[in-house]
This record gives structure tokens, C-alpha cells and sequence, in this order.
């Protein structure tokens, strides 16, 4: 039987900082400061209990990530709160620990400490701190009037993937690609930024909120892995999960930012303009879209 000790000491303390405390520390380096973001991922809320163990793992660390690469963060430290449904499967465990410790690596970031306890459902929390030279952090109130609205890759593949059993937009749906290797250049142009999490016209109307602005955003323009009929193409606008950046940059910096996002393999592509009402308004062909639900929200 695997109990919390064991399973930690076998697990854990292998692939995380010297765990063998109350509590860690964490220093920052001059200049620095943290971004700090926390994340709670429940069975059958936002994976299936069935799937693949390495895969809920990465899932878990990259939705972090993505907050972090958003904030225009370089990725530090995290924590792991798990709650395993008891007995412990220990090949549960196992490959869990191995898809994790591989992301770990790929992304250039440490465990630090964390829980574990039984619960009756998995049940995992992970907060995660990037460091951002002092006072350049992007939030989400900075876009101004006349700035480009931009997004990463392309958006609903999570969303259309929920129902799916297999494919493209199944395997986005299960292993996001949180924007990490443009971090930098987010720093570097952007305005505002916010990552994609809970549907890309509810989130844009959250970042137009923050930062007191209005915009437009033509349909045409959003970046699809495919052309999409009337019914998907909502879904994809306003489904969850996407965990691409939304941004906005001053126009004259657009080109630039676009090109080093190449340089890094990343798309970025412009869907809109920033303006001075305090309205967002999505036009598809020039005829105005209206959406039942904006986003996702739990109730
Ligand atoms: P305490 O009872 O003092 O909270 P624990 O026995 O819960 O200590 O944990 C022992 C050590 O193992 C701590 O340093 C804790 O941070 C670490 N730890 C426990 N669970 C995890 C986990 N899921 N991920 C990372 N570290 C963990
Ligand atoms: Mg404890």
C-alpha cells in the first residue's frame, strides 16, 4: 500500500528542491520580483479521471505557466497541492511524477514544496512564481486607443476538442501550449495581456474593462486551425481553455513583436484595434455578433 510518506520520498523528493522541511524559501534576485498565480484543476471539472496520468500533470503546470507567460514572467518556482482518491495508485503516481518532472525540465522551472492528502476525487493546486525585472509585469490595464489587438496561435482547438474523442484539437484539448518562449517579448511590447482561459470574447471584454478601453475585433481575422461553421466558429470564440496570450501592442511596435514571435515559432496575429469607447464589438463580414455567453463561467 503506498501511503503520503512513501509516496513522497519515492515521488516527490527525486524530482523537487530539497524538501526536507516545514517550508521552503525563496529568495529573489535584485531587480527581480515575483509574479505569483494558482491554479486548481478537479477530476471531471476540467480532465476526465481517465485521462492519461502525464498528461493531467503537464495540463496542471502549463495552465500556471501560461499565467506566467501572459504577466510577460520568466518561469521560477512552483508548489503541489494533490489530492489523490484513496487507496494511492501507485502507476497513477508514477506516471504523473514522470510527465511532470518532463515539463519541469522543458520549462525551465523547480518544485519547491507542496501537500499531499487523500480526497474523494483528484484534486490538484498548483501555484506558481515567475520573476519579471521590477515594475515589468504586462497587465491587464494597460491598453490604450489605437493599440492592435493580437492573440497567439489559434484559438477554440480546446474548445472543439472537449467533445472529441480523438484528433487535432482532442490532443490541444488535453496538453495546452502555454506561451513561455515569448515571455520576453510580451515584457518588451505589449500594453496589455492576459491569457486566454475562459473563452477569447469574454476574456477580451475582461481586459478592455481593466484597462477602461473599448475595441473591435473582426471575426475574419481570428486565426483558425480551420474554417469553421456558424455554430463551431461560436463555440471557438467563446470556449474555454484556449491558453493562448491575448495582447495589445502600440502599432508602430506591432511588425517587430510579430517577427520575433516567428523567430520562436510562435504565430501572432492581429484580430482587432483598440479604441476609446468603452464598448467591444465583434463584426463578422461588417454585421455585429452577439453572443448568448461571452465565456465560460463555473456555477
Ligand atoms: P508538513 O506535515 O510539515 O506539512 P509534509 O509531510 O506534508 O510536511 O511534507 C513534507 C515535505 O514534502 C514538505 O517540504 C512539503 O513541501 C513536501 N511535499 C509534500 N507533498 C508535496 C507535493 N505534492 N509536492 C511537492 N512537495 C511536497
Ligand atoms: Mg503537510
Amino acid at each position: 500500500m503506498l501511503t503520503e510518506n512513501t509516496l513522497i520520498a519515492r515521488y516527490i523528493a527525486p524530482i523537487a528542491q530539497d524538501i526536507n522541511d516545514d517550508a521552503a524559501l525563496l529568495s529573489v534576485p535584485e531587480g527581480y520580483e515575483l509574479v505569483v498565480t494558482t491554479d486548481t484543476l478537479i477530476s471531471n471539472v476540467h480532465f476526465y479521471a481517465d485521462d492519461p496520468a502525464a498528461l493531467i500533470a503537464k495540463k496542471a503546470l502549463r495552465v500556471s505557466l501560461s499565467d506566467l507567460a501572459a504577466k510577460g514572467a520568466k518561469p521560477y518556482v512552483f508548489t503541489l497541492n494533490i489530492a489523490l482518491p484513496s487507496p494511492f495508485n501507485e502507476d497513477f503516481v508514477r506516471e504523473f511524477f514522470k510527465g511532470l518532472a518532463k515539463d519541469m525540465k522543458a520549462f525551465d522551472i523547480l518544485l519547491i514544496g507542496g501537500d499531499t492528502t487523500s480526497a474523494p476525487v483528484l484534486m490538484l493546486t498548483i501555484t506558481a512564481f515567475g520573476l519579471v525585472p521590477k515594475g515589468k509585469a504586462v497587465r491587464r490595464n494597460g491598453a490604450k486607443a489605437g493599440d492592435i489587438l493580437a492573440v497567439t496561435g489559434t484559438i477554440g482547438d480546446s474548445a472543439l476538442g472537449l467533445t472529441q474523442k480523438q484528433g487535432y484539437y482532442r490532443d490541444r484539448y488535453l496538453l495546452p501550449q502555454p506561451r513561455v518562449s515569448i515571455y520576453e517579448f510580451v515584457q518588451k511590447y505589449a500594453t496589455a495581456s492576459m491569457d486566454i482561459s475562459d473563452g477569447m470574447v469574454g476574456d477580451a471584454q475582461k481586459l478592455c474593462a481593466a484597462s477602461k478601453v473599448g475595441a473591435t475585433i473582426h471575426v475574419e481575422s481570428v486565426p483558425l486551425y480551420q474554417p469553421l461553421n456558424e455554430e463551431n466558429l461560436v463555440t471557438a470564440l467563446t470556449g474555454g481553455d484556449d491558453y493562448e496570450l491575448l495582447l495589445t501592442i502600440p502599432t508602430d511596435k506591432f511588425i517587430e513583436f510579430k517577427r520575433d514571435c516567428a523567430l520562436k515559432n510562435v504565430q501572432l496575429t492581429a484580430i482587432g484595434t483598440v479604441n476609446a469607447s468603452q464598448e467591444l464589438k465583434i463584426l463578422h463580414h461588417n454585421s455585429l455578433l452577439l453572443f448568448e455567453n461571452k465565456s465560460f463561467e463555473h456555477r
